[in-house]
């Protein structure tokens, strides 16, 4: 569980991260009892466990990418991307937020939307409000690497008869979760090949980063080949392919307390005229839950300029 947050078990919230174990808790005084009577309900737990997974046919990107297309298609829509703002104020006789791009160039705006990770929303907002910079900087990141093996579906004994594993914090392990990618999503493999993502680092492995592309690729192939049973032919290598992609800061650890923390920091964004935040620095860090807070911060950026005009 907390190899999906890359966290330290310890200090992860529950409430914040799994609010439905707790309700499983209070409800059925166990939360195995709980998950076996919600597993029940929703026809059996193959359904539950498969259904939980769909990613677009050409990755991930292409969401960003569709999104893109459809605003294009909108006239009075001006877009700016690859632009990284270095400076943010608000200036009070005309109630505008200054955008400054690190171009030099500068953009004034009735309203905002901080839609980056939370520690460089406390950078851009240590001068507007530095309580609501310190809240925001209090929510720590961890950073990961994830390593995608390809390897000949012969040489992995294990039968891949589920979507993956995680690994218990407790073992020590540099491998915190794996994955079976081409069980999982169909169409990322032909046949007779197979691959396989392993999560290292987090908040409890930090160091791994450190190592370089081949030490950690190295370090994921010894401990996935020992739990899958992943035979290595008598020359050459042990997979076709192997991808490191580092992931740094990348993963928002909502620490017990993380909700309060929360309710503050939108409690004093509340209190800065035409700005807003979402992204998973807060209600969630699952796609589904950055874009539910995406269109929550979008409503409200249309309500704030729907009542300027009126
Ligand atoms: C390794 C890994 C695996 C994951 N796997 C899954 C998964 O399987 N399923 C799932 O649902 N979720 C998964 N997640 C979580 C999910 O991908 C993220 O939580 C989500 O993409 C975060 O979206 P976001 O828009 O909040 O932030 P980001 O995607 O980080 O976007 C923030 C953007 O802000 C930009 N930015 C930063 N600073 C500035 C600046 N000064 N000016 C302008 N722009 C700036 C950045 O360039 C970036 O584009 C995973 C996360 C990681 C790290």
């Amino acid at each position: 569980f907390s190899g999906i947050y890359t966290a330290d078990p310890d200090t992860l919230s529950m409430r914040a991260t799994m609010p439905q174990f707790l309700e499983f808790e209070a409800q059925y005084g166990s939360v195995i009892r709980g998950l076996k009577a919600a597993s029940t309900k929703n026809g059996g737990t193959e359904a539950v466990r498969y259904s939980m997974f769909v990613a677009p046919k050409n990755g991930i990107g292409s969401l960003v990418d569709a999104l893109l297309d459809e605003l294009k298609r909108h006239k009075n829509i001006s877009l700016e991307t690859e632009k990284r703002v270095s400076q943010l104020g608000f200036l009070e006789p005309e109630k505008q937020w200054r955008v400054k791009l690190a171009d030099g160039s500068v953009r004034e705006a009735d309203a905002v939307v901080l839609c980056l990770p939370a520690y460089g929303a406390a950078r851009l907002l240590k001068e507007t409000d530095s309580q609501l910079s310190d809240l925001l900087s209090s929510i720590t990141y961890a950073s990961s690497a994830v390593i995608n093996f390809i390897f000949e579906r012969k040489r992995v004994l294990h039968p891949l008869d589920g979507f993956g594993f995680v690994v218990p914090a407790e073992l020590g392990k540099h491998v915190l979760a794996g994955s079976f990618s081409s069980v999982k999503f169909k169409g990322r493999a032909p046949e007779h090949l197979t691959v396989l993502r392993a999560f290292v680092g987090g908040a409890l492995f930090p160091e791994i980063m450190e190592l370089s592309d081949a030490k950690i690729r190295d370090l994921a192939f010894e401990e996935l080949s020992f739990y899958l049973s992943i035979t290595s032919p008598a020359r050459g290598l042990p997979y076709r392919e192997a991808l490191v992609t580092r992931w740094v800061d990348s993963m928002p650890q909502y620490k017990v307390g993380h909700r309060n923390t929360v309710r503050e920091i939108e409690k004093r964004v509340a209190g800065l005229k035409g700005a807003f935040i979402c992204g998973a620095a807060y209600e969630g860090v699952g796609i589904p839950d950055c874009i539910r807070s995406a269109n929550q911060a979008a409503d409200a950026v249309n309500r704030c300029l729907n009542t300027a005009l009126s």
